[in-house]
């Protein structure tokens, strides 16, 4: 396997597949993550060429298929996937080895889930992107996972603390043990937004907007969806130094990365996957 640096992540290749890594996940070895990138992949056109992204109007065989060279290249058991059901929501699901397929080889069931999370090994979360934000989350005291999908509305809804929240909740988390991490996504050098998503952000001083927007005069303003997380993960008790920030945007890298701004809504899919694996459970 072939790595090189990117930005805070490591850019690693496989079988012709490429893929980014946190070093700050890598270093605990009873998990599994990775976000995908465009490379590698069968999907034509605008889908060129990793898409992992049902219903976007690439063929589902094609798909499929890119799931299978995905999980191969980056060492997830094809069987062990299950994915969100993502609508800009902050609604967060417990999952388990019966959630095993669902949204990929079976039928979605989940009128909406933008954050998974589990303590079983052999599962593996999996959450799509094309400039909104991955959130990644390692409890490794409690042998607990977490990953969320916040674009400006889940970002200003607090996706960020209600995962906290979830994984303190759902399996005794200390927010001070966590790990997280920003994933790839859509960055202040590319993110124009109009007035009413910069007051929403406004109308929360407690995250010291003011260093989040910058005015761009005409009703525009640049938003820094990457801060506006960390700093919301700080809040819920997250140590600043548990947290690292890809920098990387999509937008910037659209050419290797699937971004909705800069092609206008004609592209696939990336994903983000998270796993405890199974062949480390402890057993005494
Ligand atoms: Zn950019």
């Amino acid at each position: 396997m072939e790595s090189s640096h990117a930005e805070n992540m490591m850019l690693r290749n496989n079988c012709g597949v490429s893929f980014l890594t946190f070093p700050s996940f890598s270093a605990f070895p009873f998990i599994n993550h990775a976000f995908s990138t465009r490379v590698g992949g069968v999907s034509q056109a605008e889908f060129s060429s990793m898409n992992l992204s049902f219903g976007r109007g690439d063929a589902e065989e094609n798909v499929m298929k890119n799931y299978r060279l995905f999980c191969n290249a980056a060492g997830f058991p094809f069987d062990s996937l299950t994915a969100s059901a993502q609508d800009h929501h902050t609604v967060v699901r417990r999952v388990t080895k019966e959630d095993r397929g669902v949204g990929i080889y079976k039928p979605k069931d989940r009128a909406s889930v933008d954050g998974l999370l589990t303590n079983e090994p052999g599962v593996t979360l999996v959450t799509y992107y094309a400039d909104c934000v991955p959130l990644y989350f390692l409890d490794p005291v409690r042998r607990a996972i977490g990953l969320a999908h916040a674009g400006w509305r889940g970002t200003v809804a607090g996706m960020g603390q209600k995962m906290v929240e979830a994984m303190q909740r759902e399996f005794g988390s200390d927010p001070r043990d966590l790990i997280a991490a920003v994933g790839p996504s859509i960055g202040p050098c590319c993110y124009e937004v109009d007035s009413p998503v910069a007051d929403a952000f406004a109308a929360h001083p407690e995250w010291q907007p003011e260093t989040l927007l910058k005015d761009c005069e005409a009703g525009k303003y640049m938003l820094d969806l990457w801060e506006a997380n960390r700093r919301i993960l700080c809040s819920a008790g997250v140590l600043p130094e548990h947290i690292t920030v890809a920098k990387l945007c999509t937008r910037c890298h659209a050419d290797w990365l699937y971004s909705h701004r800069a092609s206008g809504g004609k592209r696939g899919g990336l994903a983000a996957f998270l796993c405890l694996k199974e062949d480390t459970i402890c057993r005494t």
